[in-house]
């Protein structure tokens, strides 16, 4: 048959010609981009690896992705690994922006660029950062509670202070109540990290509040969707959910969920879409040495890091329908009483 004596042709082929075809299919092998992630458990995390796999593969690239459970340890081996096995170059959601600057290194000393994906690695010299704009995204909570809420008890719940985007949004957070803070007509009554984002802590962090003052408090803002849950669970058990507005971000399905029902006020759109195309791009570009574009520059305590920020979305019940829904980011029959 036809493929027999191909066989035979191919095996009759002289060395060198062997190697010159070797050499050709080298040529050809795609670029590998290693993805090494943080955690997958916010909703957000599974929405990231899935459009950013897409988007290096539509590309012809070939993508290795790995998660690490929120542990620094297993963080810095999985991409260890990843180095080994000869990816061209990694992007990295960073557990902890400073134990992460090991990897930098290593991925450095290996000829390997870097891309902090969404959140900043600190200390090290990455080539790129890519994320939302964080500090907006907290001022956009606290512009949005302070209309609602212009005097009275805020609440503030932070998230984990090994997370850059922490301190950012906290950052944000406080720009913008400043000023009503400082006439006296906003107290800060509560004010704390939550290890991990954990909604658990958030939990307790609510409970603590509400007794210290004795229930008296006009507005909690929590630093992400899933502290946010956590906190009105609390308020629930008090039976003050929907009696005191709550702000969060990510617009996670369960958030969206509770804006609609009115246990919690607004949530942060940021679409991830946006971000995963934009870091493939930009990955791709860096992998085969074009010249990018950042369109700002941030300071990481190291170097003056090239970085792109797109712009989070501010969402309550009524714009909802016309950005969470209409970009199809969660749909109406997934969310009870929106049909
Ligand atoms: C991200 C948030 C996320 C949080 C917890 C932050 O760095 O910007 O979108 O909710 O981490 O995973």
């Amino acid at each position: 048959s036809v493929f027999v004596a191909g066989c035979q042709e191919e095996a009759k082929l002289p060395e060198k010609s062997v190697f010159k075809e070797d050499e050709t299919v080298q040529d050809q092998e795609p670029l590998k981009i290693g993805f090494a992630m943080d955690t997958l458990k916010e909703e957000r995390w599974l929405k990231d690896r899935e459009l950013f796999e897409q988007a290096i593969e539509s590309r012809g690239l070939e993508v290795e992705i790995a998660a690490a459970n929120g542990d620094d340890a297993l963080q810095i081996a999985q991409a260890e690994e990843m180095i080994q096995e000869g990816i061209d170059l990694l992007v990295i959601v960073p557990h902890n922006a400073e134990a992460t600057a090991a990897i930098v290194h290593k991925a450095h000393g290996a000829g390997i660029k870097v891309i902090a994906y969404d959140r900043l690695v600190k200390n090290a010299e990455i080539d790129l950062y890519v994320s939302f704009d964080n500090e907006q995204v907290g001022k956009l909570q606290a512009e949005e509670m302070l209309k609602l809420v212009p005097e009275g008890n805020y609440v503030y719940i932070g998230g984990a202070p090994t997370d850059n985007n922490a301190h950012l949004l906290k950052k944000g957070v406080f720009d913008v109540l400043q000023p009503a803070i400082e006439r006296g007509d906003v107290h800060i009554i509560y004010d704390e990290w939550t290890e991990d984002w954990a909604p658990e802590q958030a939990f307790a962090h609510m409970l603590e509040a509400l007794e210290i003052n004795g229930n008296q408090i006009d507005a909690v803002i929590a630093a992400n969707d899933a502290t946010a849950g956590g906190a009105i669970e609390a308020l629930a058990q008090a039976e003050l959910a929907g009696g005191i507005p709550v702000a969060g971000q990510d617009a996670e399905l369960a958030a969206v969920q509770r804006i609609v029902d009115g246990t919690q006020t607004m949530t942060v759109y940021k679409p991830i879409q946006q971000l995963s195309e934009r870091v493939a791009a930009l990955a791709v570009d860096l992998a085969k040495g074009n010249a990018i574009e950042p369109t700002a520059s941030i300071n990481n305590g190291k170097s003056e890091v090239p970085s792109v920020l797109l712009e989070p979305i501010a969402v309550d019940i009524r714009n909802l329908e016309s950005t969470v829904l209409a970009d199809h980011f969660h749909s109406a029959e997934e969310i009870d009483g929106m049909e």
